[in-house]
């Protein structure tokens, strides 16, 4: 048996571990020690690596921008020319342009007609905007009370040559893919995907485009768990149903370990569910069970299967939902590379009604964000709250976070809420 693992186990029936009554916070940092990031990279294009782990630092070639360029259009001028309390007037030389810099030499009591981005002309040092002069043809009148080197932009100002413009780890948003091709950059490495075997279990399962007989239920785990995975940039691997059957799941668990990095299932891990799960799970690879002090999702398991991760979440599509976002976006993100890992931000806002919390557990209510009619943020919840409630999770764009200690709530009350969706 794997250390780790061994340690995983010992740590989990530790005293101030109970591993019926789990803190949130602790499984996490269980799950923690446990993620060694993917290793394996591939070159690609900068546009394809648009939502991927950048796994090299990038570090600037040049300076952005490159020389000293106008913010505005307007003149450049040499600022000693410029009279302190009086007007001056200038002879136009010349004009820049972005893309077609000025190439002469000024003399004194000259100056450049400038565009937005052109080179500052050699010799000059401040530009005067268009709307502060009076011109003519060849002349320009400037008023006083200018600033030495006003409305330029400086070369290196936004990223000098050697600088550090992406780390290792970056995940790369539209900002950063721009931010590279503006270094001349083409290419970079990225982590390759991380893969995602998953699949739900159950008797009473069936899948879209079946009809269910009496007694029988869509999937939509495999549906709403595709999606966090896509959009977490993992390759899902879909492996259906499969049915409660020691031999089939043996079958199912071998092939998912064999195939991804991880593995995971949905349904019968609760208790009071067939024991050969466990005994399978035991078998196969070493996995630990933990009631989670959470509600939704109570039934968690995480574990090895030879050198896959394993989430064994619970079956209610609710619980599905929550105990991702609690436990597997983290663990998913560490092992595709990304550095640092963020959590989905929280903040604290008035609750608009009061909700019904029992002490003991971290709750997470499904909560609607928004504004009330005075424009202040504030949130409610989606109706009923049942952990079979699909509908809850769709009406709702963020949890309500309840604090164990935390009884009910009174109308007013501050709550954390967590967005369930990144700022891009
Ligand atoms: P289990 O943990 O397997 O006992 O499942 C708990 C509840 O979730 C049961 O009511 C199941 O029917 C339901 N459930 C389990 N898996 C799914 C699924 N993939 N899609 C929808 N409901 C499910
Ligand atoms: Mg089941």
């Amino acid at each position: 048996m794997n250390d780790q693992l061994k340690s995983l186990r010992q740590l989990s029936c530790a005293d101030d571990y109970d591993p019926n009554s789990m803190p949130v916070d602790k499984a996490r940092d269980l799950i923690a020690r446990f993620l060694e990031p993917v290793a394996a990279t591939e070159h690609l294009h900068v546009r394809a690596a648009l939502g991927r782990v950048l796994a090299q630092n990038v570090v600037s070639p040049l300076n952005v921008p490159a020389h000293d360029n106008s913010a505005m259009d307007g003149y450049a001028v040499r600022f000693s020319d410029l009279k302190e309390g009086a007007a001056t007037t200038l002879e136009v030389a010349g004009t820049a342009y972005a893309g077609a810099p000025f190439a002469g030499v000024l003399t004194a009591g000259e100056c450049v007609r400038i565009m937005t981005g052109a080179v500052v002309p050699q010799g000059t040092d401040t530009i005067v905007m268009q709307e502060h002069v009076e011109a003519t043809e060849r002349k320009v009148t400037i008023g006083s009370g200018h600033r030495k080197r006003q409305h330029l932009r400086r070369a290196g100002e936004d990223l000098a040559a050697g600088q550090m413009a992406l780390k290792r780890g970056a995940f790369l948003r539209p900002a950063e893919i721009g931010l590279i091709a503006s270094l001349g950059i083409g290419e970079v490495a990225v982590y390759r995907k991380l893969r995602v075997a998953f699949f739900s279990t159950g008797d009473e399962l069936v899948s879209v485009g079946t009809v269910p007989t009496e007694g029988q239920i869509y999937d939509s785990n495999r549906y709403t768990l595709y999606g966090m995975l896509q959009r977490l940039g993992c390759e899902a691997i879909d492996m259906g149903v499969v049915r409660d059957d020691p031999q089939l799941l043996e079958q199912a668990f071998s092939e998912a370990a064999a195939n991804a990095d991880v593995v995971i299932t949905s349904g019968g891990v609760s208790v009071g569910e067939a024991d050969f799960v466990r005994d399978l799970l035991n078998k196969l690879g070493e996995v630990v069970f933990w009631k989670i002090a959470m509600k939704p999702g109570r039934p968690l398991a995480y574990g090895k299967i030879g050198d896959a991760h394993f989430f064994g979440l619970p079956g209610n599509p609710v619980s599905v939902m929550v105990t991702f976002y609690q436990f597997v976006r983290d663990a998913l993100l560490k092992l595709s590379g990304r550095d640092p890992v963020v959590p989905l931000p929280t903040f604290m806002v008035p609750c608009t009604a009061s909700l019904k919390k029992a002490q003991g557990r971290t709750e997470f209510q499904r909560g609607i964000l928004g504004r009330d009619p005075a424009g202040n943020l504030s949130v409610r919840v989606t109706g009923e709250q049942g952990s079979g409630i699909l509908r809850s999770m769709a009406e709702a764009n963020c949890f309500i976070i309840l604090p164990t200690d935390q009884g009910n709530v009174a109308p007013g009350t501050l709550v954390e809420v967590q967005v369930m969706e990144g700022v891009v």
